[in-house]
């Protein structure tokens, strides 16, 4: 995939929304598309060994119209090493515009990326450490509670955003500052609720969507491709609301189990042999068996690319709820569309992770924190309200969720844009 240029992509993503809004200003689609600042920075590490390395990192900041900018920020060394690495970010950090105007967060888009992989090299802790806090001592004049929040992403954890809080911290006159990072432990200003925000987000999408299509929860089956942090909680809060996982999948295989089984039966064997292959009850199937099963809802929740034109003219469910990023190919959507199928986009089915990051910034910036419950509430109606929104445009504009979920998004940016005009 490193041939593909993902900015190249997300432009497009932004013209094709901008056509149907009749956007045709060329300055404007250029001015949605580009981001409004990509910091290269050299980041010196003094290695366990003695020896001095440098890592490339880098911080862009596609748009800060609606509020500061929010995104992650990863450790991972793509094929195209670090030019590649570089429009990656721009794609990612406009994406995070387009996923935070979606659930109407008032934050804008950013993404932040250093050129390693810490798991391949295998990096001490102290050498991790080191290297955390060179970058965020690298892009301190960048980020801030009011200027760019950034969260964990790809090997990154709330270890690392702890490290870059303290150093952020320490830099600006020893001063408490929380919320300059997202996704921490809970001790360290975090929110309750994240861990489970993604797979409860993409459940609240599923059942509204269920509601406009008519598909009733009870007795709704599902299959789950992936059986991670996002797939397992979605599978659990789906269970909630009386559907029934008929499939399963991690990265040693995939299951159909035709008389379904509970969550808590499948979390049960996946612990204890460390995948859900073999499960009682269960056939081991392809890939591409779990994706096409018959079922009412499938939840891909692993790996990009997973649904091409050919899968998609064989899908057997009603809905898809992408918890996954970009799970869907292009060239996939129309045939899903055709076929009377519901594809909730990720910008939306998995925007209940940025919710939740939005609402512990807003906690440490109060310096009061919410239950579980009323996190989850707050979020609930983020989700619900982007749904809803984006749905009625599919309806007026007669095209899918995803084109619809930009054209929501872009339309919002645009506004904001439009009240702050430019200056100087
Ligand atoms: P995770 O590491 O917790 O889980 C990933 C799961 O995918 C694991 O169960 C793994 O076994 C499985 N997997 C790997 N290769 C596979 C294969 N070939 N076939 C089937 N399963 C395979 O990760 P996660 O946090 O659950 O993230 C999953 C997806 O959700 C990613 O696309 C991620 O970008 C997206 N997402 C996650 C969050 C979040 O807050 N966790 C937020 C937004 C988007």
């Amino acid at each position: 995939m490193a041939t593909a240029d993902p900015f190249e992509n997300a432009t497009r993503q932004v013209n094709d929304a901008c056509d149907v809004l009749g956007i045709d200003d060329a300055g404007l689609r250029e001015y949605l598309a580009m981001p409004n600042r990509l910091v290269r920075v050299k980041v010196p590490v003094r290695m366990d060994d003695g020896r001095i390395r440098v890592f490339v990192g880098f911080r862009s900041q596609h748009n800060n119209d609606r509020g500061p900018y929010k995104g992650g920020i990863r450790y991972f060394d793509p094929e195209g090493g670090p030019e590649y690495m570089e429009r990656e970010v721009m794609a990612l950090s406009s994406w995070m515009t387009w996923k935070c105007a979606v659930v109407d967060v008032p934050l804008g888009g950013g993404k932040g990326a250093i050129y390693v992989n810490p798991k391949k090299e295998g990096l001490s802790a102290g050498e991790m450490e080191r290297l955390t806090r060179s970058f965020a001592h690298a892009i301190s004049e960048v980020i801030g509670p009011e200027k760019d929040i950034p969260a964990p992403d790809v090997y990154t954890t709330g270890r690392e955003m702890t490290q870059i809080m303290d150093t952020f911290s320490k830099m600006s006159g020893n001063r408490r500052l929380p919320g300059v990072i997202t996704g921490k432990p809970i001790p360290m200003g975090g929110s309750l609720a994240r861990n489970v925000a993604t797979g409860l987000g993409t459940a609240y999408c599923v059942r509204e969507a269920a509601k406009v299509l008519g598909v009733g929860m009870s007795g709704a089956r599902v299959a789950l491709q992936g059986f991670g942090n996002a797939a397992t909680f979605a599978g659990e809060y789906l269970e909630k609301q009386g559907a029934t996982v008929v499939g399963a999948s991690d990265s040693r295989g995939s299951i159909s189990i035709p008389d379904g089984a509970t969550m808590k039966a499948l979390e049960d064997w996946k612990a204890k042999e460390s995948t859900v292959v073999g499960f009682p009850g269960s056939k081991k199937i392809t890939a591409d068996e779990l994706l096409t099963s018959k079922c009412d809802v499938l939840i891909p929740a692993a790996l990009e690319n997973q649904i091409d034109a050919d899968v998609a003219g064989r899908l057997q469910c009603k809905i898809i709820g992408e918890a996954a990023n970009g799970p869907t190919l292009p060239e996939a959507d129309p045939v899903i569309h055709s076929r009377g199928i519901m594809a909730i986009p990720d910008i939306l089915a998995n925007s209940g992770g940025v919710c939740i990051s939005y609402l512990e910034w807003v906690q440490n910036n109060m310096g009061y924190y919410w239950t579980f419950d009323e996190v989850a509430k707050k979020m609930e109606e983020h989700i619900v309200r982007g749904f809803s929104d984006t749905h009625g445009l599919s309806k007026k504009h007669g095209i899918d969720m995803r084109k619809a979920a930009m054209v929501l998004a872009v339309g919002r940016v645009v506004e904001a844009f439009e009240h702050r005009g430019i200056w100087p």
